[in-house]
């Protein structure tokens, strides 16, 4: 697959997307593929002995297309806008370069990220401190749904990083909790989602605290054409490393659909798909919350065991769910798009879509939290008769096929 890197007018080839190694359940991180040629590639990226201990002791494969790309650039100050495949390793592509840029020495803010969801944000927060383990970085997670008081506390003594969702960081950032003074990154995870109507203009508002010369540093899985437009506002003769729609799909994730033709019948359909979505585990979407609840009690009603998270329920509770879901504990997950993007436990091998989304950009985003770097994926639409023309518009749009779900699925997942 081609990658455009259209800045410099090269088309380079995709090197990433290697073939998984094999993953027993419960393993949580990959083998050594060869050590040598992460020194080689690595050591072409001239990171700091501290920062290379860390991606060492995180057990990473060669840089991915992506990582080999975009690193560089955003080390050296250049905006950039990274887009990649779902599961590409793009958190790591802008922790690792964030993490060589920052000034040890001063204990202020100056690498902020942003990205849509409380969890998304934890989750670059755990990326960050893993990868800077011997750094002896500071970064917080400024989340919505817990204590500002402990938020307060916690910026007072100074974060380095802040991994946080737009609302709360910018209550911070207005009460002068959060410091931007010394703010010298702003990275947009999934930069499409926060550049639309329901964020904009909260980015917006952050943006303006900011220094005049923040380097800004875009990233997503999909980028519009009118989010591209918008970046010549707020970003600085962008290095633009992008992707062909057609290009978008990853081979290693398998679509289908299951006509169910109406509505009422897409429950029976889950239900004799179940011994299915354990073999692993899997997520289920459905595109309300309401609906969300109605599913999970239709399915325990059933004695079937699943849960499930949305947006309304306290963070506590979000919290404890992500928790069970990340160690294996709970294996059928039902939700919303709070779960559409970032997300990233790779033992999901199963996307079920019961309802199709609203977007075409959350359809990739959506199945993208299986194939989680190379490995194989299944994703699964339960179609209407009127989902029909939604779903050949999904297909159509990304040049991929969706072909009807054959009998021996369970040998695919
Ligand atoms: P994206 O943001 O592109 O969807 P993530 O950054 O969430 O993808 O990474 C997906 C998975 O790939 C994560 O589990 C991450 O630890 C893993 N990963 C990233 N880079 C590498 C690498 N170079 N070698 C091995 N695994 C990697
Ligand atoms: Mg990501």
């Amino acid at each position: 697959m081609a990658v455009s890197v259209d800045s410099t007018g090269r088309n380079g080839r995709r090197t990433d997307a290697e073939p998984p190694h094999q993953l027993n359940p419960g393993d949580e991180k990959l083998v050594f593929e060869s050590s040598e040629a992460v020194t080689v590639v690595l050591e072409a990226l001239n990171l700091r002995e501290d920062l290379l201990r860390g991606i060492y002791a995180y057990n990473f494969e060669k840089p991915s297309a992506i990582q080999q790309r975009a690193i560089i650039p955003i080390m050296r100050g250049r905006d950039v806008i990274a887009q990649a495949q779902s599961g590409t390793g793009k958190t790591a592509t802008f922790a690792i370069s964030a993490l060589q840029s920052i000034d040890l020495n001063v204990r202020e803010t100056q690498v902020l990220v942003l990205s849509p969801t409380r969890e998304l944000a934890v989750q670059i927060q755990t990326v960050v401190l893993a990868l800077g383990d011997y750094m002896n970085v500071s970064c917080h997670a400024c989340i919505g749904g817990t204590s500002v008081g402990e938020d307060i506390r916690k910026l007072e003594a100074g974060q380095q990083v802040v991994s946080g969702t737009p609302g709360r960081v910018f209550d911070m950032i207005r009460r002068r909790n959060l410091r931007t003074k010394d703010i010298k990154m702003l990275i947009l995870d999934e930069s499409d989602e926060l550049l639309n109507k329901g964020f904009k203009d909260q980015i917006y508002d952050i943006y303006r605290y900011l220094p005049p010369a923040t380097q800004v540093v875009i990233v997503s899985a999909t980028l519009p054409h009118d989010v591209l437009e918008m970046t010549t506002k707020f970003m600085t003769d962008p290095i633009r490393i992008l992707v062909k729609r057609d290009e978008l799909t990853l081979e290693g994730i398998k679509q289908f659909f299951v006509a169910v033709e109406k509505e009422d019948w897409k429950f029976d359909t889950l239900c004799d798909l179940y011994d299915t979505l354990t073999i692993t585990q899997a997520v289920i979407f459905c595109n309300t919350r309401r609906k969300v609840d109605w599913l999970t009690e239709k399915m325990r009603e059933a004695n079937f065991t699943v849960s499930s998270m949305h947006g309304e329920m306290v963070q506590k509770e979000r919290d404890a769910i992500m928790a069970e879901f990340r160690g294996g504990q709970s294996r059928v997950l039902i939700t919303t798009d709070v779960w559409a993007r970032g997300i990233d436990v790779q033992q999901v091998s199963l996307v079920i879509n019961y309802d199709l989304p609203s977007s075409r950009e959350n359809y990739l985003h959506r199945i993208g939290r299986s194939g989680r770097f190379g490995r194989k994926g299944v994703a699964i639409n339960f179609v209407t008769i009127e989902d029909v023309r939604i779903l050949r518009d999904i297909e159509q749009y990304y040049s991929t096929q969706i072909d009807e779900m054959p009998m021996n699925i369970t040998d695919l997942a």
